[in-house]
């Protein structure tokens, strides 16, 4: 039977795990062919063996994103592989909590080199090939999906370069829609609240325990937001889904 992504091509970041690991899956079974990148390469592998076996082709590309050069290769293995390139998901990130005052700057240079710089430069190298998709068949319409966060919505004590990396992405994400969205490039940002990954597990166990109790107590899945973005990017040409706001029920912030 087809499927509505059927002769597209799907690039997504942080596909070792977590959201990204469950936005591939959500795009291969809508038939999208689909370029997995992290810099864990036998996770990728795994997976990619496993959509394979589902039917939909599936590589992984080995990069770290912070690196303008291997951003660049990650993108255009992606097209050399499989021809052309229809959907960006930018979802590889980290977060690093704590206090302002006092803080460890190298944590704060870790965090904006993948969640800003990373993503920048993934966009960058992916733009010319979303925008040649997004001129013709099959679908006439591309997509680059950016993962921000609640906190890039608000800000919070405790999270502020967390929130100033998240702003910046919904800045730069705003920007480029108004600039290509004449061009039938549609541009998004999801906004999760807390999804239960590895995410918080980066962060000092000090920060950990003092953070476990402001956690909704039924937490949204990685799936939960795949489904999400397999919905944008499923979408008829002419409707474009530009932000989403989704909270487990329970999170009041
Ligand atoms: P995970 O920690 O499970 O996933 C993060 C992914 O980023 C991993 O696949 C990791 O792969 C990849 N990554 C990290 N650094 C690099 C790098 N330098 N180069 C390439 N890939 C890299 O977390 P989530 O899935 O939860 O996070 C995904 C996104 O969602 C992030 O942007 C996060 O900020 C956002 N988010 C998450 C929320 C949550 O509660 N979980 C809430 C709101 C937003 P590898 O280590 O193999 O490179």
């Amino acid at each position: 039977m087809p499927k509505i992504l059927d002769g597209t091509v799907a690039l997504v970041t942080g596909a070792s795990s977590g959201i990204g690991e469950a936005t591939a899956r959500a795009l291969a079974a809508q038939g999208a062919r689909i370029a997995l990148v992290a810099r864990r390469g036998d996770r990728l592998a795994a997976l990619a063996v496993e959509i394979g076996n589902g039917g939909t082709q599936a590589v992984a590309v080995e990069a770290d994103i912070t690196d303008a050069a291997q951003a660049r290769d990650a993108v255009e293995k992606t097209v050399v592989q499989f021809g052309r390139l229809d959907t960006v998901v930018n979802s590889a990130g980290l977060m690093l909590l704590g206090p302002i005052v006092g803080a460890d700057a190298s944590e704060w240079r870790r965090m904006l080199d993948i969640n800003v710089a990373g993503l920048m430069f993934v966009t960058n190298a992916a733009l010319p090939h979303l925008l040649r998709a997004a001129s013709g068949e099959p679908r006439h319409v591309a997509d680059l999906i950016n993962i921000s966060s609640v906190a890039g919505r608000f800000a919070r004590t405790g999270a502020g370069a967390y929130n100033a990396s998240k702003f910046a992405v919904n800045a730069f994400t705003e920007s480029l829609r108004q600039e290509v969205t004449k061009r039938q490039l549609r541009v998004c940002v999801i906004e999760p609240g807390y999804v239960e990954t590895e995410l918080r597990s980066h962060n000092r166990p000090e920060i950990i325990e003092q953070t476990a109790s402001a956690l909704a107590p039924h937490p949204l899945q990685a799936s939960d937001i795949a489904d999400a973005i397999a919905y944008v990017v499923t979408r008829a040409a002419h409707v474009a889904i530009n932000e989403i706001l989704i909270r487990p029920t329970e999170q009041e912030r």
